[in-house]
């Protein structure tokens, strides 16, 4: 039996997949399946698909977020996009500081707890991505980088927003991390979170696992009581993996 204490979220990364067809027809198929669930179901999508899927959930218990945004309000920066027209396209909701973002498009932790705090400042509730690389873990340097990242990508954050723990090495290799080593690194950031955020704020942070994420493992990640959710990269494209995940929780 999965643990009921804390609110359960499900949260699908579409990275750059999907045309806007492709999004319509997956909602058409997976809605149905997860009609039932009790889990915050949660879609970040491409920007193209923000407005239309944002009409299409609607009644339904699925939202749609966006997997990136700037920190200014507007301005000559582009191919950036803001706050407040992801907000007008219908996302509730904006990952930030995935690792994607960080190594392929050299953002740091700066540049990304601005982003942060100008997602809170716009009522769109940031998922605030940590992790560490393949050589830090076999360094064991896991807590401390996640202990610098929440550090230094919260600063001056006052309000609640959630994080996902997703070790750059587990993320699209096949190779997810162990509950164990999950459930560790969410013990250093659940301690981090109380530090920065006061322990009645830090104690509401959902805290989400991310990396390799399947149908044949999700299982032991959403039993563990120190893990919240999920965020899925790959099997999220498929309507049926993703809705196998979500229908997990209930078991
Ligand atoms: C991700 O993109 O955040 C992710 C976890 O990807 P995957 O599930 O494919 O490893």
């Amino acid at each position: 039996m999965a643990k009921q204490t804390r609110p359960c979220y499900i949260v699908g990364n579409w990275k750059m997949y999907k045309t806007i067809d492709q999004a319509v027809a997956f909602i058409d198929q997976i809605a149905p399946l997860v009609a039932n669930s009790s889990c915050k179901i949660m879609l970040a999508v491409p920007y193209t698909a923000i407005q239309p899927l944002s009409e299409k959930v609607k009644g339904t218990n699925i939202v749609i977020g966006a997997q990136n945004m700037n920190d200014a309000t507007e301005g000559a920066f582009t191919g950036e996009i803001a706050a407040i027209m992801l907000k007008e396209a219908g996302a509730e909701f904006v990952l930030l500081g995935h690792s994607e973002r960080r190594i392929y498009f050299k953002e740091d932790n700066a540049f990304i707890n601005r982003k942060v705090l100008k997602a809170l400042d716009s009522d769109l509730m940031p998922i605030l991505c940590v992790g560490e690389s393949f050589e830090e873990h076999q360094d064991k340097q896991t807590d401390k980088v996640v202990a610098q990242q929440l550090t230094e990508c919260l600063q001056g954050v006052k309000k609640e927003l959630m994080v996902a723990y997703e070790p750059v090495w587990a993320i699209g290799t096949g190779l997810a991390a162990t509950p164990k080593v999950a459930e560790s690194a969410m013990k250093q950031a659940k301690a981090v979170l109380g530090d920065i955020l006061g322990d009645k704020v830090g104690s509401k942070v959902p805290l989400l696992y991310g990396g390799s994420v399947s149908p044949k493992n999700a299982q032991e990640f959403l039993e563990s009581s120190e893990i919240d959710g999920l965020l899925v990269g790959s099997a999220s494209l498929a309507a049926e993996s993703f809705a196998q995940i979500i229908s997990l929780q209930a078991k």
